[in-house]
């Protein structure tokens, strides 16, 4: 299979941030598997069903992308998929600390990969999951920011009760 690149994440939703990165990524990367979380601390919107479900369609246009669910500790996944890399995405420096801290400890956890970060595009830099799920909560248009069929999904899950 070549280079095997992992991306984890919640994806509560994917956004086009997300998407982005797996786009480019895709053309650095012979495989990309998008590894949704499923143990989670996080209280999410979605299932983990839904969040792979929705992830899957987004992405199948892209041949050498996968999605799959994964439980329990990420380097685990890693190894057993046999990646040499995990992917992350880099918005703004606040991001930097948690990540480099992420990074350093799955590498102890799991030698044989490497985290490799990828710049946000400039346009998605201020999109992340719990904004779109906020303004989508509050009513908010964000069908700019994610694709349709999540917007869709957002306004049934979270803006119905919203009266404008
Ligand atoms: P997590 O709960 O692991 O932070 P997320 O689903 O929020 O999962 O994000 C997964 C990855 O995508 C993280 O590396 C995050 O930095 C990155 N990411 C999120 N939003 C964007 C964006 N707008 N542009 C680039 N990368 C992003």
């Amino acid at each position: 299979m070549g280079n095997i690149a992992i991306y984890p994440g919640t994806f509560d939703p994917i956004t086009n941030g997300h998407t982005d990165i797996v786009a480019r990524a895709s053309r650095v990367f012979d495989h990309i598997i998008v590894a949704v979380a499923a143990s989670t601390a996080k209280n999410t919107a979605f299932s983990t069903d839904e969040r792979v479900d929705i992830a899957q369609r987004i992405l199948a246009e892209h041949k050498n992308v996968e999605v799959r669910r994964f439980e329990g500790l990420l380097a685990h996944f890693v190894r057993q998929c046999g990646a040499k890399a995990v992917l992350r995405g880099l918005r703004a420096v606040s991001d930097f600390e948690y990540e480099f801290q992420l990074a350093g400890m799955n590498k102890r956890l799991v030698p044989e990969a490497d985290t490799v970060f990828m710049p946000t595009s400039e346009h998605y830099s201020y999109i992340s999951s719990s904004l779109i799920r906020e303004i989508a909560s509050l009513g908010g248009d964000v069908s700019e920011f994610v694709h349709p069929l999540v917007n869709d999904a957002l306004v049934e899950r979270l803006g119905k009760h919203h009266k404008k």
